[in-house]
């Protein structure tokens, strides 16, 4: 089939799901008010894909039948076609300022990612490989919106995963897998179409019920999703200009006896492949969110120079060098998705070669890679720019937004003040701006109150923090690298000469 239209997007989503809003079963998504929005974003996403002007530019044709089909799930082994993955992924993030993390392209490079390493998922079974390879083609070939699922919920940090009530393996039957518990944190899950549950903090052994990769429907019996209250209103665009547009929804996700496919299994009770999925694979999920952070970063420089001019303070240095240290971090942007690039290319033609070979060892391999490090020359420029450099800098560009903008970003009256009779004058009179009108100052600010302040904006400042996994584990693991050592060398070195200079001077 290939690219969907965004019609055929919308009607996906008249499947019934089991979804939780506020207190109501909403049924049919499409009708749910809040959820307008989203969904016509997202069906512009997909029609912008049969736009011949740029078609080329964001897909390949199918290796199963030519069709043309999104680039973010090309399992690139080429510089060349490294580039024309990057291209799509940039019009895409571009397209939607950066602010949907869980554009489809997300979960395209995950599941690009899954199929690069059929060895690893395989390694005992491997139908498992297969099926994951088969869920990877039938994603691409029929476009299919996906949410995910890593994290166990956790109702309490003092006890251990039984009684968190996490998602884990109840029996197993000859159609399939029966698993029951919770997940979160299930972005775009209101409308999505399918959900994959996979692997993020290591399962310890013990926990093999608990060490568990699938993907199902949203709408499969037995599943039912909570989501967060939206925050799209109802509001004029004015007033809300982004809430309005580009909330994603996040939801708790609740199995109750759910029947999985054995076709759709991919890990099953096996704590070592569980674990050793992330650390293998090539990195197509997190070049795309490098990609994505640098298209937000780009729009919210953007933005800060735009509240400087409205303010008439384009002139002051001040505010040109705050700016100007943003624009610097777009140039390491750049920097780092050519060599993230670059590292993903030699990380999937490794595991390509280790695919083929077939004395592969996943005990070798999990050795070489146990601690992430161990073989430097893998690289961590990819992790180490979504764990640390995206998250530190959208906190500076969010502190910047607010400092420039100021008591501007609250003083902003609604499009219902400006259309009044009375206050509308007024506020003309009052609060116009540098060579704009009041409503235009306003139009401004509101964006930025949206993009830092209000529902949205806050859960944008989370959701930076904590999408790439918890922040203080990646510290803990880069803590592990064998580079340290390295590092302390050079202080012993130099300690040494001190010595020795000193001893001579004696
Ligand atoms: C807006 C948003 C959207 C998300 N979307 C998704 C999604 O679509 N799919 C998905 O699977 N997940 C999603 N996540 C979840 C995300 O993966 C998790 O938030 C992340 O992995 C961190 O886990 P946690 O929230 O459970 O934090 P916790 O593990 O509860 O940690 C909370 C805080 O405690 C600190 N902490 C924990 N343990 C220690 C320790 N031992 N020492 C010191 N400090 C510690 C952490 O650093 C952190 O700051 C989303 C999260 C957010 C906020």
């Amino acid at each position: 089939m290939g690219i969907k239209t965004g019609k055929a997007y919308i009607e996906s989503l008249r499947d019934d799901r089991d979804l939780y809003v506020n207190g109501e079963r909403v049924g049919d998504v499409t009708a749910h008010g809040p959820y307008k929005g989203i969904i016509n974003e997202m069906a512009d996403h997909y029609d912008r894909f049969h736009d011949p002007e740029i078609q080329s530019r964001m897909t390949f044709p199918s290796p199963k039948d030519g069709a043309p089909v999104s680039n973010s799930f090309l399992l690139t082994t080429t510089w060349d076609e490294m580039l024309q993955r990057i291209d799509g992924e940039t019009l895409r993030k571009d397209h939607t300022y950066g602010l949907m993390g869980r554009l489809p392209d997300f979960m395209n490079a995950f599941v690009t990612d899954v199929a690069a390493v059929p060895h690893v998922l395989g390694h005992k079974d491997k139908a498992f490989a297969d099926n994951a390879v088969r869920y990877w083609e039938y994603c691409r070939d029929e476009d299919i919106c996906l949410t995910h699922t890593l994290v166990d919920p956790k109702k309490d940090y003092s006890q251990g995963i039984e009684g968190q009530r996490a998602l884990k393996f109840i029996r197993e039957t000859d159609a399939g897998i029966i698993v029951s518990g919770a997940r979160m944190l299930s972005t775009l899950a209101p409308v999505s179409e399918e959900i994959w549950v996979g692997p993020y903090l290591p399962r310890l052994p013990g926990e093999e019920d608990y060490a568990l990769s699938f993907a199902i429907p949203v709408a499969t019996p037995g599943l039912t999703f909570v989501a967060r209250e939206p925050y799209a209103s109802g509001r004029s665009r004015y007033d809300r200009p982004l809430s309005e547009r580009f909330d994603e929804g996040d939801a708790l996700a609740l199995f109750d006896n759910v029947l999985i496919p054995w076709e759709r299994v991919f890990v099953c009770r096996d704590v070592t492949v569980y674990n050793m999925m992330g650390p293998t694979f090539p990195g197509f999920l997190a070049l795309q969110a490098i990609i994505r952070g640098r298209a937000k970063l780009r729009f919210m420089i953007g933005l800060a120079s735009k509240i400087i001019d409205v303010l008439g303070r384009e002139e002051q240095a001040h505010y040109r060098s705050l700016i100007g240290e943003l624009c610097a971090y777009d140039e390491m942007a750049d920097g780092l998705i050519d060599s993230s690039a670059r590292e993903v290319l030699t990380k999937a033609n490794a595991e390509i070669k280790n695919a083929a070979n077939p004395d592969f060892s996943l005990e070798d391999h999990l050795k070489e890679m146990a601690a992430l490090f161990a073989k430097p020359e893998r690289g961590m420029v990819g992790m180490s720019t979504l764990r640390f450099f995206v998250p530190q800098m959208n906190k500076k560009i969010a502190d910047v937004i607010r400092f420039v903008g100021s008591s501007s970003l609250v003083m902003t009256p609604t499009a219902a003040d400006f259309a009044h009779p009375k206050i509308g004058p007024l506020l003309e009179e009052y609060i116009a701006g540098a060579g704009v009108t009041a409503k235009e100052r306003v139009q401004v600010m509101k964006l930025a109150w949206d993009a830092v302040s209000t529902q949205f904006g806050g859960r944008q400042d989370i959701y930076e923090t904590f999408f790439a996994g918890d922040p203080e584990l990646g510290r803990q693991l880069h803590y592990q690298t064998p580079k340290r050592a390295g590092y302390v060398a050079m202080v012993d070195r130099l300690l040494a000469e001190t010595n020795a200079a000193d001893k001579a001077a004696d």
